[in-house]
């Protein structure tokens, strides 16, 4: 029996890894010359840093098994501190114990701090309106700004949820980013109330972890764990076709065929459509997403007045702040004590976010920095940028339309997905997803 393994980012290396223990002969086929897909490094300053993903959620405890399973367990960390936002008259701590930004209790000092008294007891009418019993809210921004109003929407959702997913709550389903949340407004009677008990259902601890040294250090462990794996870099896959002869199937490169008796298509969702062509025509047929592309500049600074973190782990722009390019900005020797740890004094990391490929000049990223900071940090000692392409971001409308067709119509026998298009951004999604493909 073969299995071939499409695409050598997180989901395809899991697959790879979990199909190698059934005894199959299997071979993973990645399009470029560097496995990781989005999980990465890049050098900057004598430093290596995770350009791509530099943290994963905990929750339903995947990334957390795989990790331990590498032997990496011990090297799992904790953030240190929290996330601020930048709003249009402050720079303010986000506060503790939301889903999202959504506020658990919704007249707490923090969360007036960014709504004001108006803001906060606009939330507290949560409490006393009705809830849906019957049937379910649809999109995430109606539903908070219906219930807690405006404020909350937009000083608080709206920035994390653009912040980290890179799309407007009004655009987002509830049940794509927030599984649980309807039925526990039902159950609870509150959107606050029902955070609250998603928050309590979780476990202890952050919702967050990191790995001493980057989390693209998970990379080199999955390889290193893919004994008996043939794994074949710079061998883009050009076509998928089923078998004529029999089950299974022929993956096509520039360079050979390979049969196949099953087959785990790991490419990110442009690529992995392409391939679809021909087993799932009707997949394909749909309208696709446009690609969202990102810009990740890391910095690093020699700045005193960092040394006590005085933005937590970083700031996420409000959209209400027309002003700054960036859309976030991570500090992220705040954040991880063991990048901390090997600087000199007074030596910092910070990492922004920008929408695009443009290439920001210096003065405007420093410009940036000082407008989410609230202050001018010294002129930065060196820089690193990385753009990303994501050709079908997990929450777009389309993204989510070939989902919900993916999910009705099965796939034919010996072939199934895995990934962020199809699963959701973010490792916790990733890993799931790509252990169950593997086991179809
Ligand atoms: C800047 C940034 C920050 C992020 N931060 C976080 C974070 O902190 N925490 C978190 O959990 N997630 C984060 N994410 C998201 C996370 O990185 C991704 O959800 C995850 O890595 C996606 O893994 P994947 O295997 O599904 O896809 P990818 O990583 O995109 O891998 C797909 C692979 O398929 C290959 N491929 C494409 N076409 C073909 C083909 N035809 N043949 C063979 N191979 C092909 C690609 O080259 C690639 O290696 C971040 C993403 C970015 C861009």
């Amino acid at each position: 029996m073969t299995a071939v393994v499409i695409g050598g980012g997180v989901a395809g290396l899991v697959a790879a890894r979990r199909l190698a223990t059934t005894g199959e002969h299997v071979v993973l086929l990645e399009a470029s010359d560097r496995l990781g897909g989005r999980v990465a490094p890049v050098v900057l300053d004598g430093l290596v840093l995770d350009s791509g993903a530099e943290s994963f959620a905990v929750r339903g405890g995947a990334v957390r098994a795989m990790v331990d399973g590498l032997g990496l367990g011990a090297d799992v960390v904790e953030p240190r501190g929290s996330a601020w936002v930048a709003l249009p008259d402050r720079v303010v701590p986000l506060p503790a114990g939301g889903l999202l930004g959504i506020p658990s209790s919704p007249l707490a000092t923090d969360v007036r701090r960014v709504v004001d008294t108006g803001g906060s007891l606009r939330a507290y009418a949560d409490r006393l309106l009705p809830v849906l019993k019957v049937g379910r809210y649809p999109m995430l921004g109606p539903l908070v700004r219906g219930r807690m109003g405006p404020r909350v929407l937009d000083r608080l959702v709206a920035p994390v949820v653009e912040g980290v997913y890179g799309a407007h709550p009004d655009a987002v389903p509830v049940d794509a980013i927030a599984p649980g949340l309807n039925s526990a407004i039902t159950t609870t009677g509150a959107l606050s109330a029902a955070v609250l008990r998603l928050r309590t259902a979780a476990p202890p601890g952050a919702a967050a972890q990191g790995v001493v040294g980057g989390v693209h250090r998970l990379v080199d462990a999955l390889r290193g764990a893919l004994a008996g794996v043939e794994v074949r870099t710079l061998a883009p896959v050009i076509g998928l076709h089923p078998d004529p002869y029999g089950p299974g199937w022929t993956v096509v490169t520039a360079e050979r065929d390979h049969r196949a008796d099953r087959v785990v298509l790991a490419a990110d969702g442009g690529a992995a459509l392409d391939l679809l062509s021909d087993a799932a025509p009707a997949l394909t047929a749909l309208p696709r997403p446009a690609p969202a592309v990102s810009t990740a500049v890391l910095l690093t600074v020699d700045d005193p007045r960092l040394d006590a973190a005085p933005r937590g782990t970083g700031v996420l722009r409000s959209s209400l702040r027309d002003d700054v390019g960036a859309t976030a900005i991570t500090h992220a020797t705040a954040k991880w004590g063991w990048l901390a740890d090997r600087l000199p004094a007074h030596r910092h990391v910070l990492r922004l976010a920008y929408r695009g490929a443009g290439t920001p000049s210096d003065a405007q990223v420093q410009v940036d920095a000082a407008a989410l900071l609230g202050f001018a940090t010294a002129v930065p000692r060196s820089r690193a940028d990385v753009v990303w392409s994501d050709p079908a971001p997990a929450l777009a409308p389309e993204t989510l339309a070939i989902r919900r067709a993916l999910q009705e119509g099965a796939l034919p026998a010996g072939l199934a997905v895995a990934g962020a298009w199809t699963a959701g951004t973010g490792l916790a999604s990733v890993v799931a997803s790509a252990e169950r493909a593997a086991r179809v």
